[in-house]
């Protein structure tokens, strides 16, 4: 018998975070049981990352027709079927949730439909829809509610024309004039999502400039494709009050100018899902709601773990997903062997724009600021065959090395693909891979990630 198989996991909330624990927990024995109130695979897995990522394939595959007759082709005018776009992530939506829910059931995990909080610290209550509860003991105790968009009080949410991330996929209606407040990750997919669709777009950016948390190169990169694709940048602006009058929104800023379009659409971070796990009863500590964890994503309480966006680290499903895998290795025991924790530093992500942009690791801007001794190596996708073959050599890529030892630190890929093309590079940064391990790879040739390969040399 497995070291642990007997214990009796409860797990709260069926994100990525909740679900990847649940199949790993029961594959290696536990008895587990996974309370969920709306969505299995998470609300803001599929109701957030995923149609987003479907909306903004529909917008790219606009954008490859429009540009078509560059490839040779008689021009071809791709206009959006609205409809046909629900349908088609409603559909998308359904499959991923039934695809999870089987996996869950083929290994044996009890999904339970209510809302779910702690009653002790062995002690779990699920109240379901219909108002009867019942009540769990757990040996170990998972939270993963994720996490819900944040709503100042001045943002009168209306879902009708002003709007949050959750509204958005798609909205009642296709704004004619969105304005977007906030200009972080979520912020500028949307602003490419709906100028692609061909809306007009109003970006209000408190800063000076977008993804104030991103190398400013890459940044640059960015807001000039917007600004070539007509997007107003209303710069150093930060919404203080929305007014809506019939089919007019006005977004009324700190410094008196004030934007006014159909629909206004916010996405200024969120806010975690904790308030109603009564974590009091079972003295789970927490810091504005994010229940505080170590490195095994183990609480201040024996048996009880969090995940996920409620654990106040990366805010990504694939980070929520291994933490996931983690704590069901750890609590079934499997920690000993050669377990490694989760090094946040070395996570890879992707915004999912116009072109795409994607890092990992070290940052060249965050080494020089710790005045760290670095090499950076640039080349642009307008030297690659392919990226002249897919008629998009916009974008490059850059790796930071140690200057030493040519261990890969980091990098930043702006251009098509950069979503894929990032993994060469995290799979670099994690295993320690050194540049020339990099140049020596025989990569397929046309390939964008030959330039991979360059950069590094
Ligand atoms: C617009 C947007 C785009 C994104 N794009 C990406 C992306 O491209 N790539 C990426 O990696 N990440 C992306 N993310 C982030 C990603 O969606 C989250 O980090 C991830 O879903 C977190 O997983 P989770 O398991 O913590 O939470 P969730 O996926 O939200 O799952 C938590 C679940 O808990 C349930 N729940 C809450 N409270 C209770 C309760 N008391 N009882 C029972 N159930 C409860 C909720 O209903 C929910 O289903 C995006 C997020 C947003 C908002």
């Amino acid at each position: 018998m497995m070291a642990g198989s007997s214990k009796r996991f409860v797990i709260i909330g069926g994100g990525p975070g909740g679900t990847t624990c649940a199949t790993h927990a029961a594959r290696l024995g536990a008895q587990v049981v996974l309370i969920e109130r709306d969505i299995v695979g998470g609300a803001a897995h599929l109701l957030d990352c995923i149609p987003s990522k479907a909306m903004i394939a529909t917008g790219g595959m606009m954008s490859n027709m429009h540009d078509a007759h560059e490839m040779g082709l008689a021009a071809v005018e791709a206009k959006l079927d609205f409809e046909a776009l629900k349908g088609r992530i409603s559909d998308i939506e359904t499959r991923l949730e039934k695809s999870v829910s089987s996996q869950l059931a083929s290994q044996g995990v009890t999904i339970v439909e209510g809302t779910g909080e702690l009653v002790g610290p062995n002690r779990v209550r699920a109240t379901k829809p219909d108002g009867t509860f019942e009540e769990f003991d757990a040996d170990v105790i998972v939270l993963s509610t994720g996490s819900r968009p944040r709503i100042p009080d001045w943002a009168p949410i209306d879902g009708e024309r002003v709007l949050t991330t959750r509204h958005a996929y798609p909205p009642p209606e296709l704004p004619k004039h969105l304005i977007v407040v906030g200009s972080g990750v979520t912020g500028v997919e949307f602003v490419h999502m709906f100028s692609s669709f061909g809306s007009e777009v109003t970006l209000v950016v408190s800063r000076q400039h977008v993804l104030p948390q991103k190398d400013p190169e890459v940044a640059a990169a960015l807001e000039q494709t917007f600004v070539d694709r007509g997007v107003n940048l209303l710069k150093g602006a930060r919404a203080e009050t929305i007014s809506v009058d019939g089919d007019r929104v006005s977004v009324h800023c700190d410094d008196g100018r004030i934007a006014v379009g159909s629909h206004v659409l916010l996405a200024i971070g969120s806010i975690p899902n904790s308030d109603s796990l009564n974590l009091e009863a079972a003295g789970v500590e927490s810091k504005w709601g994010y229940v505080q964890v170590d490195h095994n994503c183990l609480s201040n309480v024996p048996g009880i773990y969090a995940c996920g966006d409620l654990s106040g680290r990366l805010p990504l499903s694939s980070v929520a997903s291994t933490q996931g895998r983690k704590i069901a290795e750890h609590a079934m025991g499997l920690h000993a062997g050669p377990h490694r924790h989760i090094d946040y530093d070395k996570a890879a992500s992707a915004i999912f724009t116009e072109p795409e942009i994607a890092d990992v690791g070290l940052a060249e801007a965050d080494a020089f600021a710790e005045g760290r001794k670095i090499r950076v190596t640039k080349v642009p996708f307008s030297v690659s065959a392919k990226a002249l073959i897919n008629n998009d050599p916009r974008g490059f890529v850059k790796i930071v090395t140690d200057p030493l030892t040519g261990v890969v630190l980091g990098g930043s890929i702006v251009g098509r693909h950069a979503a894929e093309l990032i993994s060469v590079l995290a799979l670099a940064v994690t295993a320690g891979l050194t540049v020339t391990d990099l140049v020596e790879s025989l990569f397929v040739h046309p390939a964008l990630a030959e330039v991979l390969g360059e950069a590094a040399e």
